[in-house]
């Protein structure tokens, strides 16, 4: 039989990262099974922002370590990995939004993240759109950015394959093998293969891996999505990433046009249970009008962005991310199974915290101490849940619609519609 130390199960962002982390770390063989193409699901639909401060602290020093990693990376490769190192705004208009400001720029400057306090003039020249009549506060994290997620997927990838570490797409994992509760192997479709580590990176598919060795993870997949514009010379280029916090919103470049994510205040969630195989056959609406959604929020949107009342927007992009129910990820040694290990639940933020859950799951896979507090993550921390039933998954959607903020936006700044076009 074929025999590896350590099989990775699952290959897109965080499967990729985690392969390359244990190469890195000199960690024996590693082989990584996709049962599609590398880097095919969430990993290539994400809007690829990448912001190192946020509202969930515990997980500003895995974003950090991802932002330190893609120079490293690069170096490596000798090209890019996709990163634009433009910036973030973060801007306030309420006092509670504001508050977060405070809070986060605390915890960044605790890791050494730079963060600037531009005045609103300087604002204004760096994103022309933006309507600063109702700032109060901005604070700017000039080495924050965002990537294509697919180019930094494959660029772990590659620097992952040329430490060693053998790359299987097309291969499902069907089953784990244990013996006295310790994992010996997988059964693949392309036949067994012995191992003493198994890591779970399925993305939205890693409970219902999980759960062959009796332990379903507490995530659920829940709807992430994004809107873009025509290019139009009004959005300025390559401007800074902005999260418009108040509206429960961001903007980001995309060659001449912007980006604009919202977060509904309950996002569609989806049994597990139900998704196929394939993320391309499957489309995450509950029988919605997309264009209603983006209405509903661009009342809000429009306090910050009014032109959004005659942007031409011409493409949408819908996927699923995994929540947990307080909006902390999953990474760890999963109990009852020694050798099983989880990198999962990335709660919209599997780009971003990459290189993070990367090097924690090599140390710990290693028997090495992390090099960041990974208690919040436990993958026991609620206790037995059922990730599959609705309770559950609703509070996984809430925990989205607060990613941004610490306390969730008035409802008077969701209702009403700014109106929004089509490009034709
Ligand atoms: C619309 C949208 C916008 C987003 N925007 C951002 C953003 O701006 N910034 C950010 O940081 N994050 C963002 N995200 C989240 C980010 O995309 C995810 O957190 C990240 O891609 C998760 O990576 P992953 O490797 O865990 O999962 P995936 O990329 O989904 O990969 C999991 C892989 O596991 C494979 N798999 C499952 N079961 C098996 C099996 N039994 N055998 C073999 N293979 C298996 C699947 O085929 C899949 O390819 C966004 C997500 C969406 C949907």
């Amino acid at each position: 039989m074929e025999t590896f130390d350590h099989i990775i199960v699952g290959g897109g962002i965080v499967g990729a990262s985690v392969a390359y982390h244990l190469a890195c770390k000199g960690a024996g063989s590693v082989l990584l099974l996709e049962r599609n193409e590398l880097a095919s699901a969430a990993s290539s639909r994400a809007a690829g922002l990448m912001l190192q401060a946020s509202a969930k602290i515990s997980k500003t020093p895995l974003a950090n370590q991802t932002r330190k990693t893609i120079p490293l990376l690069e170096e490596e490769l000798g090209e890019s990995v996709g990163f634009h190192n433009v910036g973030s705004l973060r801007i306030a208009a309420s006092e509670d939004r504001a508050a977060d400001l405070d809070a986060m720029a605390r915890d960044a400057s605790k890791w050494g993240i730079p963060v600037e306090w531009p005045s609103v003039n300087t604002v204004s020249h760096m994103v022309p759109w933006l309507d600063t009549s109702t700032i109060r506060k901005v604070a700017f994290m000039p080495t924050d950015g965002y990537a294509d997620p697919y180019i930094l997927s494959m660029s772990y990838i590659a620097a992952a394959r040329a430490r060693g570490v053998v790359v299987r797409p097309r291969t499902e994992v069907r089953d784990v093998l244990t013996e006295g509760q310790k994992v010996t192997g997988v059964t693949s479709d392309a036949g067994q293969i012995a191992c003493g580590t198994v890591i779970d990176a399925c993305g939205v598919w890693a409970a219902l891996f999980s759960e062959r060795v009796g332990y379903p993870l507490p995530m659920a997949p829940v709807r992430s999505h994004y809107w873009i514009t025509e290019p139009d010379e009004v959005y300025g280029g390559e401007h800074p990433v902005t999260i418009l916090s108040d509206a429960a919103a961001y903007t980001r470049p995309e060659v001449g046009g912007l980006v604009l994510g919202v977060q509904e205040p309950r996002s569609a969630t989806f049994n597990a249970r139900d998704l196929p195989n394939d993320p391309a056959a499957f489309s995450p609406t509950k029988g919605e009008e997309h264009w209603d959604i983006l209405a509903t929020a661009s009342k809000a949107v429009a306090q910050f962005f009014p032109a959004i009342k005659s942007s031409q927007f011409s493409s949408y992009i819908c996927g699923l991310s995994s929540y947990t129910p307080d909006g902390e990820i999953i990474l760890g040694p999963v109990p009852g199974v020694s050798g099983f290990y989880a990198a999962a639940g990335a709660c919209g933020s599997g780009i971003t915290l990459s290189a993070g859950m990367g090097d924690v799951i090599a140390d710990l896979v290693l028997g090495r101490k992390p090099a960041f507090d990974i208690a919040p993550f436990r993958p026991d921390r609620f206790g037995q849940v059922d990730p599959f039933g609705e309770p559950f998954r609703d509070q996984c959607a809430a925990a989205r619609a607060s990613k941004i903020r610490k306390v969730a936006t008035r409802p008077e700044h969701r209702s009403g519609s700014a109106g929004v076009v089509r490009a034709k």
